[in-house]
């Protein structure tokens, strides 16, 4: 590779919102076989809204949505974000938790008063010991809607189910669509349920979800992959996936997104739109081309 046509292709590729940290990414790109999405924020806008409260029999929908928020207050998760936004915007006064942990990957635990309050997975209230059997077939028709439903506890009791809804961007799919056309084979990892993951895939036509993963699994999952001879792009916007990022013959950060995500990658994709992953690709094979 000659460093004109390098140069060259590296300023073609900015002009369309790519930007590659260095002319050997500019020749490797084209070499890719899998790319794995991250889903929130990246297939997605990133962008969830509260769409459902579901409080538990014996708690008044006021109260629940007080003690969910409260929890909620101190957390800087997108979810949580959307969930406290979305109670406020109910009218309902949230008050600053009196006590506060993240659970990444899980959820939150929190002391609003007098109240010890859990939000998070069917595996946060598994280890909390919270009995939700009689409310996992409402939680699974949310999920199969695409949404993301939590579960709360108060006192260690099961008090209610929340659910957001993110949006899908409007290009991804036809950006997916053109990565298949070219022969690549296109999965999502995510931190959320598989049920939601698969109503998310189904509509934009990714071939598989990996989910339910932990925050620091993304990384090992794309080292499963490399294991088995696949040359992976990885395109994610979260801190949770700046150690993806690194470890993938790509990194794509979308630009939009968490800094680290952008100091772990190789190329960030100024624009946001997955079509920017098939530009690079093509970029990179003309720039190889024209060096032959
Ligand atoms: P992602 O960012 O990919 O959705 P995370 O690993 O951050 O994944 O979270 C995984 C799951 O844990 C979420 O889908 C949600 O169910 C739960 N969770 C995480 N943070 C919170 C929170 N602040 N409140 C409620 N649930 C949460
Ligand atoms: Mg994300």
């Amino acid at each position: 590779a000659t460093p004109t046509s390098i140069m060259a292709g590296s300023g073609r590729a900015a002009e369309f919102g790519i930007l590659f940290k260095g002319g050997e990414h500019l020749e490797t790109t084209h070499r890719i076989d899998t790319v794995i999405l991250d889903k929130t924020g990246t297939v997605t806008n990133g962008k969830p809204s509260l769409t459902d409260v579901i409080p538990a029999e014996g708690f008044e929908e006021g109260e629940f949505l007080r003690l969910v928020g409260s929890a909620e207050k101190n957390s800087e998760h997108p979810l949580a974000e959307a969930i406290v936004f979305g109670i406020e915007e109910r009218g309902i006064r949230v008050e600053m938790p009196d006590g506060f942990e993240a659970v990444p990957g899980y959820g939150v635990r929190a002391q609003v008063g007098g109240s010890r309050v859990l939000v998070g997975t069917r595996r946060l209230m598994d280890r909390e010991k919270v009995d939700v059997n009689a409310v996992l077939n409402i939680m699974e028709s949310l999920e199969k809607a695409g949404k993301t439903a939590m579960l709360a506890a108060v006192d260690g009791r099961f008090a209610g189910m929340v659910a957001v809804a993110d949006t899908v961007k409007a290009t991804s799919a036809d950006a997916i669509r053109r990565l298949h056309d070219m022969g690549l084979e296109v999965l999502m990892i995510t931190g959320d349920n598989r049920r939601t993951a698969e109503a998310i895939a189904a509509e934009t036509g990714i071939d598989s979800v990996i989910a339910e993963v932990l925050p620091e699994g993304k990384a090992e999952e794309v080292k499963k992959l490399q294991a088995a001879g696949r040359k992976v792009a990885m395109v994610g916007d979260g801190i949770n996936d700046a150690p993806a990022l690194a470890v993938a013959d790509i990194g794509m950060a979308i630009g939009t997104g968490a800094d680290v995500a952008m100091e772990a990658a190789d190329v960030t994709l100024i624009r946001g739109d997955l079509n920017s992953i098939a530009d690079a690709i093509l970029m990179s094979k003309k720039t190889i081309t024209n060096i032959r």
